[in-house]
Parts: structure tokens; C-alpha cells; sequence
């Protein structure tokens, strides 16, 4: 991955596309191609003064933990925030996606403070993310708080992985590009306490702790969140065993938090249910618009829902939430991906487009997540560069054409937009948009 010519490619990209901020330029890449971490830039682990990474869902590395070393036992940072330099970035805001053999670097230069460096060039001030107060509180089981409710996006989202791994199982089933079960396996094999269905009292008691320590007010929005559920999990099917969470949640800290849902699209009365249970929003993340790339890379839904059935379900939802607080994600990259992914940036864009188009003349506005090629993926071990940077930028230029075309703002649970003032930190989506928006903090 180590290539001289990045810089090259990143400034090209900045002058052919000036209407797309330098900061979701360089954030994409980040994203997209991981970056690496001299030992001076590590957190410390879990007792240390810097939010380490939880592994809130999927690994989001592009190395297996083994394959990391020190940068796994030293945990890195969750996200990073990028200032100043060459570029003169304004404050942005990037999930730590670990990769040793990236370009861009971590480190302390000669003054000691924390750079982001580019083919050996310093481009931006790094600062880490404090380790939160809440972090350093304990269950009374001895669980930490990290394990049970992770918060991200500076501290925004508390994100719930109420269930760590998915019922789609095994090459015929799992999305292609999902290693959600094979994180699980790796965190189990290194001894980590990961739970794989995090009981319902110990969620609340996490909860509680962030509430009472969170002196900062910084945490919005709470997402329950897991694997796919084809038949039970504790007895309950898919819309109960997510909701009961919202349920206990919303009886103990009445409108606290922007209750979020990601899960299959379900029939009507599931997501009816959602939402009596005190669910706010809902993602029913449909991954990637193509018909025969949904069909080929995510087998496990075309299998059980069907790729017509689960956008006409999007579209039912929006009936029960309001067409703004239904919020599907799709993962930007993959529809570029080897074998099947489109060969041309033309190609993928106006597919994407096509996508973008149907939802948002909806009413609905997607979101999406920069793909990570993590290695135990199919997806991940046939493209390890992931998608060209060309296909990120432009994505971020059609989404905020298409937004504005449908009359559309971002949408609701995502904190602020704007270069410099946004918090998203998986895709740099809220970065692109006008920083003129109004803040849409809470489900409308
Ligand atoms: S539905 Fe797909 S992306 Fe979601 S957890 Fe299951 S395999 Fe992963």
C-alpha cells in the first residue's frame, strides 16, 4: 500500500474536486486505507489518559489482531481529530482504522506532539480522544464499561452491539464483506472479554454510569445493534430481542437518548413494534443498490428478505417512523469491489446514484459507512486497497447533489455538518454537507 504517489493522488483530487472539502478528502482515505501507528502514538491500553479502540462491532482493522502486535496489545486510539497543516484542515474527526503498511502515519515529531504524516510528511496536528470518566467506572460484575456500551463519534453515540455476532452464517449467508463473526472468534481467541449477547441489566447499569459521569453532556444517541436474527435469540425474534433493549432503556432514562434501531428490514408490524418499544430511528441498512451485487454479496439477505422486498419494507417503514427517521445505510466501496463490482468509477457512482435517487425521492436519506477491507472477508482478501479514492470523493459530491436536488437536509442522530464541525466519524459524509444546516440533534 506504501506508495510515494498518494500525495500526488490526494492534491490531484483536491483541485479536481474544490467543491469537496480537503479535510472528507484526506478523512475518505483515512477510511478507506486505514493509517499506522508509531509506538509514541498508541493509547496505553485501558488504564491509560487516551479513549482506546473498543471494537464496537466489526474490526474495522486492516490486520488480524495476531497479525498487529504491539498496535493490539497497545490498543490505539478509537478516533482521531485532524487540525491545521499543509492543508489547513479544519476539525475532522476519523475512526482509527489500523493498518501498518498505510502511508499516512501517527507519531510524535521532534517537539512531541502528535502528527499525521503522509509519505513521510507531517500534513495535520493529531489529537487523541480522553478517556472518558465513565470508562474508568466498572459494573458491579467487573465488566467495564467499554466492553458493554463503547461510545464513539467524540463521544455522540453510546453503540449497543447488543448481539456480537449474526445469523447469516458462513460463506453462503454472511455479506461478503462482514466479519462480524470472525471479529467475535478473534477477540475470544485473544481473551478478551467480549459478550456475545449482553444481558439487558448490564446494558442499563453501563448506561447509568455514562449518564452520571458524562459531565460534559457530549452523549446524544444510543444504537442497538448486532448480527442478523433469523429465528431467535433468547427466546425472541428479531424486533423483540432489539426492542426490549429500547424498552428498558426508555423506562429508565425517559427521553435521555436518540434511540436508534439497525436491523433486517422488517414487515410492518416488527417495525410497528420498534417503535412502541421507544425506538426513535431506524436503519434498515440495504448495503449496496446494485441487484446483482446485493445478490452476490449479501446472500443472507437476498436469501431471507429478498432485495425488492427489503426497499419496498424501507419505503412501508417510513409510515411508522416518518420518512426522515428511517435511515438506511449502504457501504460505500463495495459495489466496486473484485469479483463481480463495477470495473469503472462511472459505473459505480451512477449506480449508487441510482439508489440515492430512489430513496431520497422518498423522502428517505441514506447514509453510509466507507467500506474497510478487512482481511477475513471474501471482499477483504480480493481487494485489500479497497475502492479508489476517486469513487469516495465522488460519492460525496453526487450524495450532496442528490440531497440538495430532493430538498433534503442530513439526517436526524447524526450530530452537526460542516467541515470543522461535524462528529461522524466512519464516513465523511456529514463533513461534505453545508455547514449552514440547521443541527438535526433528535428524531424528527
Ligand atoms: S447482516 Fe450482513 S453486515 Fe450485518 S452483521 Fe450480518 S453479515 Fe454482517
Amino acid at each position: 500500500m506504501t506508495s510515494p504517489n498518494r500525495t500526488a493522488l490526494v492534491e490531484e483530487l483536491m483541485g479536481r474536486f474544490p467543491q469537496v472539502p480537503p479535510e472528507a478528502v484526506i478523512k475518505e482515505d483515512l477510511l478507506r486505507g486505514g493509517m499506522a501507528f508509531d509506538d509514541s502514538a498508541l493509547s496505553g491500553g485501558d488504564d491509560g489518559d487516551v479513549k482506546p479502540k473498543s471494537y464496537f462491532i466489526f474490526s474495522f482493522d486492516h490486520r488480524t489482531l495476531p497479525e498487529l502486535g504491539a498496535a493490539a496489545l497497545n490498543r490505539p486510539p478509537e478516533e482521531i481529530v485532524l487540525t491545521g497543516g499543509s492543508y489547513g484542515l479544519r476539525r475532522t474527526v476519523v475512526s482509527v482504522r489500523v493498518n501498518p503498511d498505510s502511508p499516512y502515519v501517527v507519531r510524535a515529531g521532534e517537539d512531541g506532539a502528535l502528527g499525521l504524516y503522509l509519505d513521510g510528511t507531517r500534513i495535520a496536528d493529531v489529537g487523541l480522544p480522553p478517556m472518558p470518566d465513565y470508562y474508568r467506572h466498572t459494573l458491579a460484575n467487573g465488566k467495564s464499561v467499554m466492553e458493554v456500551a463503547p461510545t464513539i463519534q467524540w463521544g455522540y453515540l453510546v453503540y449497543l452491539t447488543v448481539f456480537r455476532v449474526c445469523q447469516y452464517f458462513g460463506a453462503k449467508e454472511e455479506c461478503q464483506y462482514c466479519d462480524i463473526n470472525h471479529n467475535w472468534r478473534q477477540h475470544k481467541a485473544a481473551g478478551r472479554p467480549y459478550t456475545g449477547v449482553k444481558p439487558v441489566e448490564e446494558v442499563l447499569e453501563a448506561l447509568e454510569i455514562i449518564d452520571r459521569h458524562d459531565t460534559a453532556g457530549a452523549s446524544k444517541a444510543y444504537t442497538l445493534t448486532g448480527g442478523s436474527i433469523t429465528s431467535q435469540v433468547g427466546g425472541r425474534d428479531e424486533a423483540d430481542f432489539y426492542g426490549h433493549y429500547a424498552k428498558a432503556i426508555e423506562e429508565r432514562f425517559p427521553g435521555r437518548w436518540i434511540g436508534k434501531v439497525v436491523a433486517q428490514a422488517l414487515p410492518r408490524d416488527d417495525v410497528q413494534r420498534f417503535h412502541d418499544y421507544g425506538i426513535s430511528i431506524y436503519h434498515p441498512n440495504f448495503e449496496v443498490w446494485d441487484r446483482r451485487l446485493f445478490e452476490l454479496y449479501c446472500p443472507g439477505k437476498e436469501r431471507y428478505v429478498g432485495r425488492d422486498e427489503w426497499h419496498r419494507r424501507i419505503l412501508d417503514s417510513t409510515e411508522v417512523f416518518g420518512a426522515r427517521n428511517v435511515i438506511p445505510n449502504f457501504v460505500a466501496g463495495v459495489e466496486m469491489a473484485e469479483p463481480f463490482g463495477f470495473t469503472s468509477v462511472d459505473e459505480a457512482i451512477n449506480s449508487t446514484a441510482e439508489g440515492l435517487r430512489f430513496f431520497m425521492s422518498n423522502g428517505v436519506v441514506p447514509r453510509f459507512t466507507t467500506w474497510c477491507p478487512e482481511p477475513t472477508t471474501p471482499l477483504g482478501k480480493a481487494n485489500p486497497q479497497g475502492a479508489p479514492l476517486e469513487y469516495h470523493i465522488r460519492l460525496l459530491e453526487t450524495y450532496r447533489a442528490t440531497l440538495e436536488e430532493y430538498g433534503l437536509t442530513s439526517p436526524p442522530g447524526y450530530g452537526p455538518a460542516g467541515p470543522g464541525r461535524a462528529v461522524f466519524s466512519v464516513s465523511s459524509f456529514m463533513d461534505s454537507l453545508s455547514a449552514d444546516e440547521p443541527v438535526a440533534a433528535g428524531a424528527e
